[in-house]
């Protein structure tokens, strides 16, 4: 009878190490691409407290387990292509991208992913690139990169302002006119946009569009009061400081983001905000 528990439990362990590698090899399924996003990467000694700086550690250690592991961290360029149908997932897509023109992206971020060859966006800010502080990337460093292999840059706005709270004549020049100033100092199109805080509106995604640029992202994904994903609102996945390669993988496995949407369900079934009615569920992510 030992012996025969003792069997059962070494072939549940057994299964049970079966499905983990066979989930750990098979996720993110094609067609559900996690864009990480991340700031600042700082030494361990500079790192303070904001939640937007990672360590370089930590960065190391999570491109390192995107190379190590069979993701294929693409370009935008891919990305659109496959958002768009015109070239098919293969599925294990990640993309990598920084906001802000930080001057630790090129310091610290990009030596280690061109160690492991991994492609990332960073979304510029106009007047931060020409202020010549240095805490960002200036404009000669910028378009020194514009030809690197691994390297795109998009938009961020001319002055990083939240973009709702602005009229929308504004919300206009900042994101009609930091396209041009780019794409004239780069001599190169700019085809990305990125909301600064995530703050948009169905008028403000409309502007970007008519702008030109072929996709937009905001921040991490809401699933009340949020905007249906499109091309033009795409959500990310925010990178803590010090997140364990664990949390790491069930993000971009997109584990959290099931998890989640199963939570939503069931909060809209049982929630306290019905008023009595039942509300048909809408998975906030949608097919493009
Ligand atoms: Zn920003």
């Amino acid at each position: 009878m030992r012996v025969m528990r003792k069997k059962i439990f070494l072939i549940s362990v057994f299964i049970i190490l079966i499905m983990g590698a066979f989930i750990f090899v098979l996720l993110p399924l094609p067609g559900r691409i996690p864009i990480l996003m991340y700031h600042y990467i700082f030494p361990k000694e500079e790192i303070g407290t904001s939640s937007l700086n990672v360590s370089i550690n930590d960065f190391q250690k999570q491109m390192w387990f995107l190379k190590t592991f069979g993701f294929r961290t693409i370009s935008l360029d891919e990305f659109y292509a496959i958002k768009t149908g015109k070239e098919k997932a293969r599925g294990k897509e990640v993309v990598v991208t920084f906001d802000d023109g930080h001057y630790t992206y090129l310091k610290y971020a990009l030596p280690i992913m061109e160690r492991y060859q991994i492609q990332s966006v960073n979304f510029l800010i106009w007047d931060h690139l020409t202020r010549a502080w240095h805490d960002d990337i200036s404009l000669e460093e910028a378009k020194h990169l514009t030809n690197h292999p691994l390297v795109i840059f998009g938009s961020h706005t001319l002055s990083h302002p939240t973009l709702r709270e602005v009229s929308l004549e504004q919300a206009r020049t900042e994101i009609f006119l930091s396209k041009e100033k780019l794409e004239e100092a780069f001599n190169k199109k700019v085809d990305y946009f990125c909301y600064p805080g995530g703050s948009f509106t169905p008028e403000i995604s409309e502007i970007v569009r008519k702008a030109g640029y072929r996709l937009a992202f905001r921040t991490a994904f809401k699933y009340y009061k949020a905007y249906p994903e499109t091309l033009y609102s795409l959500s990310r996945i925010k990178v803590s400081p010090k997140q364990n390669l664990f949390v790491f993988w069930l993000n971009i496995s997109g584990i959290i983001a099931y998890a989640k949407e199963i939570d939503a369900f069931f909060h809209q079934l049982t929630g306290p905000k019905l008023n009595g009615k039942l509300n048909i569920y809408e998975p906030a992510y949608k097919s493009m």
